[in-house]
């Protein structure tokens, strides 16, 4: 088996890498402090953090960096999914701002499912940072079992009426569009009635509601839909087909985990080590402490090969799904790992919060550890992924 880059592959890192360090502002790492693996702190800290994230983005657009792999005629560069799955590495191990719920989820899906005239509708206005879309499947009755969905879209001649509430829609504040499951079938089969349906937030009865997360930001929403009228034309793929969707869509949005920021968050955690004293002797000494990173520098290499063989599934033409399922629970479960072992080894300096004065690791590590927890909750629980390896991936039975 062969674990290295092509040369090609090589060069694409290396102007990438380029381009990044010279289109972020230079005091970026300071400010960002997302934590990895987590979900909580999507929305950006000041209007300052929100403006620069505009203008990295639109230079990836620019320079064509944004969706390197979709095909040229929807707005990519036609790479292979591998150069993505570099991209994506390299952007997030310099935690620049890259990623976007509908340029990961929403295009890849539309471009695997979509009718034509879905295509041509949504993917190129993606691909050029101008369609920003939220997920709005959880509902208050229906979460893992999303099967029970009760919002309803009655097809009324070119137009979808939309009724119902969705739950821990995040960023459905910052989007312009929702990507919403419905019962379009009251009597259809449980997984065969439900269809997707692109609304316009902007479209009159969409009423959005800010819900404050753990860590104090305002990243979810709940959304409620009262006659909210859809054109037909924004039904994505068949009707009735949306569950099976879906799950395609879940198996991309579980192919987003960021997995360079662990190896920076290591690196954080390895130099605060390296450069501080407990007891008058430096805590990289301390044999505790050392056999923690060093089970968690394990762990992120796990991580990787998980993470390389997804993209390698891709380039084969292959959605991974249990792969994706393994990926979601590896890194999730590592950045509760790492948030655990960084309080730890901060000690009584792990309660500095940002934006304190001298916190250790930009006072990420608390905030880390309220994060983490809901890394292992969005876009489906550990049990549900743990359920998915089980039956799909190994041919246990379901009960
Ligand atoms: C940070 C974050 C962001 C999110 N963003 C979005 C979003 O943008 N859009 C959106 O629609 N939703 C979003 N969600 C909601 C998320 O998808 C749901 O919270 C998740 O799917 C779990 O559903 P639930 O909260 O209803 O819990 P429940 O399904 O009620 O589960 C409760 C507990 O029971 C366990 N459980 C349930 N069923 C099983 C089973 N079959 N086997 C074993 N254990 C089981 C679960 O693992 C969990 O521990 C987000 C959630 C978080 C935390």
């Amino acid at each position: 088996m062969e674990f290295q880059f092509t040369e090609k592959e090589l060069a694409f890192r290396a102007e990438l890498e380029a381009f990044i360090k010279s289109a972020l502002p230079p005091d970026w790492q300071e400010r960002a402090r997302s934590w990895p693996g987590g979900y909580g702190a999507m929305e950006y800290d000041s209007e300052q953090d929100r403006q620069d994230a505009e203008i990295f983005k639109q230079k990836m657009v620019d320079e064509g960096w944004f969706t390197v792999s979709w095909p040229k005629e929807y707005g990519g560069r036609g790479l292979s999914n591998m150069e993505q799955a570099i991209y994506f590495e390299r952007t997030s191990y310099y935690r620049a701002p890259s990623l976007n719920i509908a340029t990961a989820i929403m295009g890849p899906t539309i471009l695997q499912i979509g009718t034509e005239e879905n295509k041509e509708d949504w993917v190129p206005g993606i691909a050029r940072g101008e369609i920003e879309m939220w997920l709005g499947y959880s509902e208050p009755d229906a979460g893992s079992d999303l099967a029970s969905i009760r919002t309803t879209a009655v097809r009324e001649g070119d137009e979808y009426v939309l009724n119902g509430q969705k739950i821990w829609s995040s960023l459905a504040h910052a989007s312009n569009y929702g990507w919403v499951i419905a019962r379009t079938d009251p009597d259809g089969h449980r997984h065969r009635s439900v269809s997707i349906l692109v609304v316009d937030n902007n479209t009159p009865g969409v009423a959005i509601r800010p819900l404050i997360n753990i860590i104090g930001v305002h990243s979810f929403n709940e959304v409620f839909f009262d006659n909210v009228r859809v054109p037909a034309r924004n039904l994505i793929g068949q009707e009735n087909m949306g569950f099976y969707y879906l799950m395609t869509a879940l198996d991309f949005e579980r192919l987003i985990v960021n997995i360079g920021a662990f190896k920076h968050g290591l690196e954080m955690l390895c130099d605060y080590v390296k450069q501080t004293e407990r007891g008058g002797k430096p805590l990289g000494k301390d044999p505790h402490v050392r056999r923690k990173l060093a089970e968690i520098a394990a762990r992120v290499e796990i991580a990787y090969l998980f993470y390389w063989r997804t993209a390698t599934l891709l380039d084969r033409g292959k959605i991974p799904s249990v792969e994706s399922s393994a990926l979601k629970l590896v890194t999730t479960e590592l950045s509760r790992m790492l948030a655990n072992a960084s309080m730890e080894i901060l000690g009584p300096y792990s309660l500095l919060m940002d934006p304190t004065q001298g916190a250790p690791m930009n006072g990420m590590a608390p905030r880390g550890y309220l994060d983490c927890i809901s890394a292992t909750i969005g876009a489906g629980t550990s049990e549900i992924q743990r359920n998915i390896i089980a039956t799909r991936g190994l041919g246990l039975p379901s009960k």
